[in-house]
């Protein structure tokens, strides 16, 4: 299986997000939404793994990196309650790749300032991204290029009606710079679940984000190493 699909090509596909033109991309993200909200399986009865959060037959555990990542950007990931309890989230991948204190998962859809004044602290610290695209978002490639690297990124998880309605209605997330990964890596994971690559796993979008962060190719390798396991 190939990895490493960032280095190759000519940047042209914009991932998870809008195409320049905006018919095209309107079509895409609603034909992605459409597939991400049918009905999804839950695993109710099935004993799950704590780590990796895999039904215990398929645990991915053996996959993931032996050691956490060192990384030294901070991802929040907000989450949508409803992703929690798929059964194909990435999220607890992630989170089983990277060292606690560099990964934290806030799950909910409205997130004031009173109820989380740490976030947003975090939202108002200049150096903070949020990774959402859209015609207000640099790309996070011109972002890496910067002699001062932004230290936080955001990530919401959700489908896209969801992920809209999380960013559009809290203040909070409208605070840092809005970035967005703008290269034509394919998805090696939804590829199975979703009409078009282009959309990426909450995951994989992290892996890339910091492997363009902290210049590493090899993070993007070793968190979606995992993702060839899936099925
Ligand atoms: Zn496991």
């Amino acid at each position: 299986m190939e990895r490493g699909a960032l280095a190759g090509g000519s940047a042209a596909a914009e991932v998870a997000g809008p195409a320049p033109t905006a018919a095209l991309a309107e079509e895409e993200r609603e034909s992605c939404a459409g597939l991400w909200e049918l009905p999804v399986e839950r695993c109710e009865r099935r004993p799950e793994c704590g780590r990796c959060g895999r039904p215990q037959k398929v645990c991915l555990c053996p996959f993931l990196p032996v050691h956490p990542l060192k990384v030294s950007t901070c991802l929040y990931i907000i989450q949508h309650p409803a992703e929690e309890s798929r059964v194909l989230r990435t999220v607890p991948l992630l989170v089983a790749c990277l060292p606690p204190d560099k990964c934290k998962v806030l799950i909910g859809r409205r997130f004031s300032e009173d109820r989380y004044p740490e976030l947003a602290a975090v939202c108002r610290n200049p150096s903070t991204l949020i990774l959402y695209p859209g015609a207000e978002a640099t790309n996070l490639e011109e972002i890496a290029l910067m002699p001062s690297s932004p230290s936080v990124m955001i990530i919401i998880d959700g489908t896209w009606s969801q992920a809209k309605d999380i960013f559009y209605k809290n203040s909070l997330f409208r605070l840092p710079k809005q970035v967005q990964l703008k290269t034509n890596i394919s998805s090696q994971y939804v590829i199975r679940t979703q009409p078009t690559n282009t959309c990426l796993s909450t995951l994989e979008c992290a892996a890339v984000a910091l492997t363009i962060m902290e210049k590493n190719k090899s993070i993007q390798e070793q968190c979606c190493f995992t993702l060839d396991f899936q099925g």
